[in-house]
């Protein structure tokens, strides 16, 4: 049943159907909605087993340092790095295999993570020698604690994004950055690969929010200096491509797009987007 996660209308206009899993290969038939109230688009029925369709999920494995490396040159420019000023905090939302809070620690940030899944917490914090949350309750110890908290595209997999980003900003200190990268459905990119756009990952990803919904959210939340850019990578085109030539992700062909998709996000560059804000310092 259709429940917005923005406004929590029930009425609906389908506009993807009939999708598959193509890039973990997993069962089931899915839709995605448009809320007939705020337009989000999102998935219609969200499944009670999501965490099943992360099992083996590509982006928990622990990545080679080759593949860090290539990561880092095709979507460095979707990651806010930066050097700390003195002890700084960061905490990635979402941090998968840890690769982004890997490079930060380098940059002399203190690198923590959350990712819902205990199991791949566990693992992750095991791995790397980082806190990794996995429980907002966790949380509640470092209400004002981090410098910068950032959604490197995770915040497209929440079931409840809003609530989850409430907790998120308390955890914020005062002018503390936060920093949102997600795909874009209101693109060129998405609209020229309708049903075949990598982007849509369904079942996992479960709501996509239009720029402008979401910079009102973070007003609405009290975040100022809201910016928000494109960002041009070619993953999206690379995936696309995969889906229309094999319905399904092949690697050979993806690695193939992506040279292909280098010129392509040169003249179409909205397939992602990253919006930014600052904590208000009211004292
Ligand atoms: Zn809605």
């Amino acid at each position: 049943m259709f429940h917005c996660r923005n406004c929590g209308y029930s009425k609906y206009r389908m506009c993807y159907s009939q999708l598959h899993d193509r890039f973990q290969g997993f069962e089931g038939v899915f839709g995605y909605g448009s809320c007939n109230k705020c337009n989000l688009i999102q998935i219609v029925d969200i499944p009670d087993n999501l965490a099943n369709y992360y099992s083996d999920y590509r982006l928990h494995k622990h990545q080679s340092k080759m593949y860090s490396l290539f990561r880092r040159i095709i979507m460095g420019r979707c990651y806010p790095f930066s050097d700390a000023i003195g002890q700084q905090a960061v905490l990635d939302v979402g941090c998968g295999s840890g690769w982004y809070l890997k490079t930060m620690s380098k940059l002399g940030w203190k690198p923590f993570g959350y990712e819902m899944n205990s199991e791949v917490a566990a693992s992750i914090s095991n791995t790397l020698g980082y806190t990794v949350f996995s429980r907002e309750e966790e949380l509640e110890r470092y209400i004002d604690y981090f410098d910068l908290i950032t959604f490197n595209f995770s915040f497209e997999h929440l079931v409840n994004p809003k609530q989850l980003l409430r907790k998120m900003i308390n955890c914020l200190k005062n002018d503390g950055k936060l920093s949102i990268s997600v795909p874009n459905i209101q693109s060129c990119e998405a609209s020229l690969f309708g049903n075949c756009w990598f982007h849509l990952d369904p079942p996992r990803h479960i709501a996509f929010f239009p720029k402008s919904q979401l910079e009102s959210i973070l007003t609405e939340i009290g975040m100022r200096n809201i910016h928000i850019r494109n960002l041009a990578v070619p993953i999206g085109f690379a995936g696309s491509i995969s889906y229309l030539l094999f319905d399904r992700f092949q690697p050979l062909a993806w690695y193939v797009g992506l040279c292909f998709g280098l010129i392509f996000c040169r003249i179409i560059r909205d397939g992602i987007y990253q919006i930014s804000a600052t904590k208000p310092n009211y004292h």
